[in-house]
């Protein structure tokens, strides 16, 4: 069994995406990062630090706009419309969940689609949909980045995706079919997810439960990609899958810490690299 290494194979993307903001940056071209963090969740807190920590380590400007929780879906769609038209901004970042009285979809549509570096757009979801996009969005990509980087075949396998979110499951699912795997979606109203399971060659769980994928899930051999981030009882970030009993029974597996986590940022920081140079075309 091999451990996939999310922080080596970020590491080695940042190299070359900073020396890539740097040539531009030679060529007068900055590139720049609008992050907007509403209210006060402690772990959106932390995902949007992680982020400008990034753009710090390969030389994106960050700007970073943290808004009180009372902010009104207007308050917040006048934000977006001037950092649609920001020279500076390339890309636009809206830190999810959203209070629960702010429309997220409106928020997320008002975003031009050459700035949502989340890819979460319905005129970029639809890119991806018919194979033809400028970004993808971070999670899966990071997962396809890290599959390549450990030469692991998707064309041909049987892949199977554990949930059907718009954010990590029905992107995840597109990229592998995309990549010529035979793809399967599973969600909460699967018959009998095990059995489904236990035919994957690649097994992508993105569920949000610890312990949720246990060794009998998981078919001799088989990859898997732990997306959860979830804490466990005694409050230590854990995934979805039963490491200890899984890691012996597969070929390859991502560690929560250090897995699908670094590399989803760091597939924004590349998404922003892409934004800013296709403004410049
Ligand atoms: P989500 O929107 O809550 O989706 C969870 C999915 O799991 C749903 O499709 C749900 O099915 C399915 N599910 C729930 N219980 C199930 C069951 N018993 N059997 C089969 N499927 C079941 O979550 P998300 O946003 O996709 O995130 C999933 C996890 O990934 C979370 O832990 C999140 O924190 C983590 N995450 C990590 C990263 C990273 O960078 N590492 C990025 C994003 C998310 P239904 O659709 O039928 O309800």
């Amino acid at each position: 069994m091999q451990i996939i290494d999310g922080k080596a194979v970020s590491a080695a993307v940042r190299d070359r995406i900073k020396a890539e903001v740097l040539e531009l940056k030679s060529k007068g071209k900055q590139t720049g990062l609008a992050v907007i963090i509403v209210g006060e969740d402690p772990a959106s807190k932390v995902y949007v630090s992680n982020k400008k920590k990034g753009c710090e380590q390969v030389g994106i400007n960050s700007f970073e706009y943290a808004l009180p929780e009372e902010t009104t879906t207007e308050e917040l769609l006048t934000l977006i419309g001037e950092l649609n038209n920001d020279d500076k901004v390339d890309g636009i970042l809206c830190q999810l969940p959203l209070p629960k009285h702010i429309d997220e979809q409106t928020v997320i549509n008002s975003i031009v689609p050459e700035k949502d570096v989340d890819a979460f757009h319905p005129t970029n979801t639809g890119h991806i949909m018919i194979g033809d996009y400028s970004f993808l969005p971070c999670t899966p990509a990071g997962i396809i980045e890290m599959l390549n980087f450990y030469n692991i075949e998707i064309s041909g396998k049987e892949c199977v995706v554990i949930g059907r979110s718009n954010i990590v499951g029905k992107p995840m699912a597109m990229l592998l079919l995309q990549n010529s795997g035979t793809v399967t979606v599973c969600h909460s109203k699967t018959a009998d997810l095990s059995d489904v399971t236990k035919r994957a060659d690649i097994l992508v769980s993105a569920v949000g439960k610890a312990n949720f994928v246990t060794a009998e899930m998981v078919k001799d051999g088989a990859v898997v990609i732990d997306v959860g981030m979830n804490r466990n009882a005694e409050g230590k970030l854990c995934g979805d899958v039963d490491f200890e009993a899984v890691k012996d029974k597969c070929s390859f597996i991502t560690p929560v810490p250090g897995g699908v986590g670094p590399m989803t940022i760091t597939m924004l920081l590349n998404n922003t690299l892409t934004a800013s140079k296709n403004r410049i075309k």
